[in-house]
């Protein structure tokens, strides 16, 4: 990148969380950044209404049935306006992109994130979900294509600001989690819980899916997946610790048992200026820790018993090659079944091991063995949830 010049930024879900919260951080260090290309799936108005405000070389929606809608209302501007999931790829590439923020979600954000590795961008990542379908083949690419992989998520980029200035190994991450909003329910009252309840999180606000992954801790599973792929460490490395607070965003322990953590409000802008600034530090106008205001810090162990997802993720992360793909693709689909009422919120662990069970399994997975085993698991995860 030319230093004289903004940082032009990509971001592939500008109409979500992070999406919008990455906006923000844009603007504020407007002298810094440009929003290059915005990108959403559905919601055109917004998307409308970013484009006018950030101005960007490109805009993309990926339901092919909004493009005209999103033309039209952008045709007196000078900005091009693409549809579809191959632009998505395209676009990423274009030559003047430095950053890309992999602000959507789930499964579809493999694709465009493996595009934006291989034309060499820098990924701010936030789509999880491409690490724990496809960690091993991202890994490779990131080294063979020479893309910078900078974490977005909370509990990473905490985890890498720890590991800053740092040359020995770590012994141990310290992966924290709030514990949800279920964090004390009992089984017997975790089988009733509504999705009005699992949709208030207690310390971020975050896109419906993921805000459901917490509540069901498949969130954290994932996170330890992501962890290992990000920090090269083994699953028996990684500790998960319940911490209500979410003001410790996690930690690292070295070999001589010093442990570092980073802290913090729970605010996501904090995490994704880092990603977009590291290795500098800027300034920010976000809210400060007050201590004596938080005033306890509290630690628990997490409960596998009756968050048996976190179980079932490190299963998969044990068991390795596509199996962590097939729980990702089951918990896509029983995540959305329990948004419609389809499932009870335990069903969906029983619907998620059943197809861990079931689904075919590959030691050693190409990108196509991922689309297969994502078509197949999906397939089967359905016939689960018909039948509860
Ligand atoms: P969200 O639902 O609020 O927003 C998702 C964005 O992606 C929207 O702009 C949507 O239009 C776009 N999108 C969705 N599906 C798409 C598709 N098939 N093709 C193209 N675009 C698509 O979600 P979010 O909470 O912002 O989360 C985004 C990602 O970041 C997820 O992977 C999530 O796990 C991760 N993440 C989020 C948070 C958070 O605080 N929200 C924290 C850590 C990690
Ligand atoms: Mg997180």
């Amino acid at each position: 990148m030319n230093t004289n010049e903004k940082k032009k930024i990509a971001i592939l879900g500008s109409t979500g969380s992070i999406g919008t919260q990455a906006l923000q951080v844009i603007e504020e260090h407007a002298d810094l950044y440009e929003a290059y290309v915005l990108t959403a799936n559905n919601r055109v108005e917004l998307l409308i209404e970013q484009a006018r405000r950030f101005m960007p070389e490109a805009v993309v929606i990926a339901n092919e049935d909004k493009y005209e809608v999103l033309r039209d209302a952008l045709a007196d501007l000078p900005i091009k306006v693409y549809a579809g999931a191959e632009a998505l790829c395209q676009i990423v590439q274009e030559r003047p992109v430095d950053v890309v923020l992999t602000a959507m979600v789930g499964f579809a954000g493999l694709r465009p994130t493996i595009s934006a590795i291989k034309a060499g961008k820098a990924i701010a990542l936030a789509n999880k979900e491409t690490l724990v379908v496809a960690g091993e083949l991202i890994n490779r690419l990131a080294n063979d294509y020479h893309a910078d992989i900078i974490p977005v998520d909370s509990e990473h980029s905490a985890i890498f600001q720890c590991l800053a200035g740092e040359v020995s190994p770590v012994e141990k991450i310290i992966l924290t989690a709030s514990g949800g909003p279920f964090r004390t329910f009992s089984h017997e009252q975790l089988a009733s819980v509504t999705k009005a309840q699992a949709l208030k999180h207690p310390n971020w606000s975050m896109g419906a899916k993921i805000t459901i992954d917490s509540a069901s801790m498949m969130n954290k599973g994932f996170e330890v997946i992501e962890a290992k792929w990000l920090f090269g460490v083994e699953p028996g490395q990684i500790q998960v610790v319940v911490h209500p607070q979410s003001i410790v965003h996690s930690a690292v322990q070295f070999a001589d048992g010093a442990v570092k953590a980073q802290l913090g409000m729970p605010d996501m802008r904090v995490p994704i200026q880092y990603a977009f600034s590291y290795p500098l530090r800027l300034q920010s106008s976000f809210e400060r820790l007050d201590l004596f205001r938080v005033g306890t810090l509290t630690f628990e162990e997490p409960d596998t018993r009756r968050f048996r997802n976190l179980a079932l993720a490190y299963e998969a992360l044990h068991e390795g090659g596509n199996m962590p793909c097939i729980v990702n693709a089951a918990n896509e689909i029983v995540n959305r079944a329990f948004l419609e009422d389809r499932i009870g919120f335990l069903q969906m662990s029983d619907v998620i091991a059943n197809t861990m069970r079931k689904t075919s399994f590959v030691k050693k997975p190409t990108y196509e063995d991922y689309l297969q085993t994502d078509a197949e698991a999906r397939r089967i995860a359905e016939e689960y949830v018909g039948a509860c």
